[in-house]
């Protein structure tokens, strides 16, 4: 029996993703289609079946929560048309509010955190800027100094090549010019959601 706790918090997902976890009736569609499939460590399917029965802060400790690369190819394919890919985001969100994100995906997690920091504060991405901050996101978060070093610069050896190709700047983009129209885009998505 779920506790009514957990049954807000599935009730909070199907608000959120826009969408009605009890549909799912495990066809495995989404998983067949998805692209990272293989690399998580349980399936899209798996997923929405722990929602379905109110373990939503083990479904968001899974690796596959953040493994996830939104594409959408799972929601477009659910004969139910459940949000999949909705659900996984929200259980992203979960993942961090209840500290369960998995230890592989601390990187990943940092990586977004920088990225959507530098749409922040400039209205756009700023590649340096953003880089420069995943950095030392992964630095500070490794007490191992050796480990701590190789992360510092694991990516080198590809700036040149990126750099080579155009794909880097180190001219830095002006920020856009309407910053407090993108403040209120964040805290629009940051309001809490009632039903
Ligand atoms: S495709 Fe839809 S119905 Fe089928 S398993 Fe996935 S979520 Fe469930
Ligand atoms: S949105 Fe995520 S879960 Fe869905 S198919 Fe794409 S990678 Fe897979």
């Amino acid at each position: 029996m779920h506790s009514i706790t957990k049954d807000k918090e599935v009730e909070r997902i199907e608000t959120l993703a826009h969408t009605k976890v009890a549909d799912c009736y495990q066809c495995g569609k989404c998983s067949a289609g998805c692209p990272m499939a293989e690399k998580m460590d349980v399936l899209p399917s798996t997923l929405i079946r722990f929602v379905q029965y109110g373990n939503v802060e083990k479904a968001a400790s899974f690796s596959a929560v953040w493994q996830c690369v939104s594409c959408l190819t799972c929601s477009t394919r659910c004969p139910k048309s459940v949000n999949i890919a909705g659900v996984i985001d929200v259980l992203k969100q979960i993942s961090l509010e209840k500290n369960v994100v998995h230890p592989k995906m601390k990187q990943v997690v940092a990586f977004q955190k920088s990225f959507l920091n530098t749409i922040y504060r400039n209205g756009r991405t700023n590649e340096l800027e953003m880089v420069a901050e995943y950095k030392i996101r992964g630095l500070l978060g490794n007490p191992n100094p050796f480990f701590a070093f190789f992360f510092a610069l694991k990516d080198a050896e590809l700036g040149l090549p990126m750099l080579r190709r155009g794909k880097l700047h180190f001219k830095l983009g002006a920020p856009v010019k309407n910053k407090a129209l993108v403040r209120r885009i964040f805290a629009k998505c940051q309001e809490p959601v009632s039903r």
